[in-house]
């Protein structure tokens, strides 16, 4: 239904009727945080083999470590006993698939505005920006040295996860 959420609400109300999460705190029970794209072919937990509870997951357009992921990973990490972050990017991205150009000019289209000076943090070559963005979380001054951080590249045909080499 078009401009409405009554589907959703509508769910909600059978997914009420076994709710099993009650009780669960904000501190996830594996010490992990996941920072994977916002793909609709990505279900993060079901990836990992994790349940509600059990990690902390920040998803943006191409799991990029923005300053807000980073500000998301510093404070649960100082709160929340987090002690490893996962970083996950996926094949078939379309932000490695669209260039900066491309992004800029499709929100110029659809929003009137002049996008020429905006990043959209494209992802001109997958291994080299995963190795980036983990650099910057083992160099940001907020995050502990002793920190965990791994990159991997999920397949979204076969449904494998590949650790960076
Ligand atoms: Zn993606």
């Amino acid at each position: 239904m078009p401009g409405s959420f009554d589907d959703l609400l509508d769910a909600n109300r059978h997914n009420q009727a076994d709710f099993a999460f009650a009780g669960l705190t904000g501190r996830p029970r594996r010490g992990l945080a996941v920072v994977a794209c916002m793909d609709t072919r990505i279900d993060p937990l079901a990836v990992l083999g994790l349940q509600p509870g059990d990690a902390k997951i920040l998803r943006n357009a191409g799991a990029r470590v923005t300053d807000d992921v980073v500000r998301s990973l510093a404070i649960v990490v100082a709160n929340l006993g987090v002690d490893r972050v996962a970083v996950i990017a996926h094949t078939d991205c379309a932000m490695n698939k669209l260039s900066a150009d491309e992004l800029r000019a499709s929100v110029a289209a659809t929003s009137g505005q002049t996008t020429d000076d905006w990043d959209p943090l494209a992802v001109e070559d997958q291994v080299a920006t995963l190795r980036a963005d983990v650099d910057r979380l083992h160099h940001d001054p907020l995050l502990p040295d002793d920190l965990t951080i791994g990159a991997f590249v999920y397949d979204v045909e076969t449904g494998a996860l590949t650790p960076l080499a």
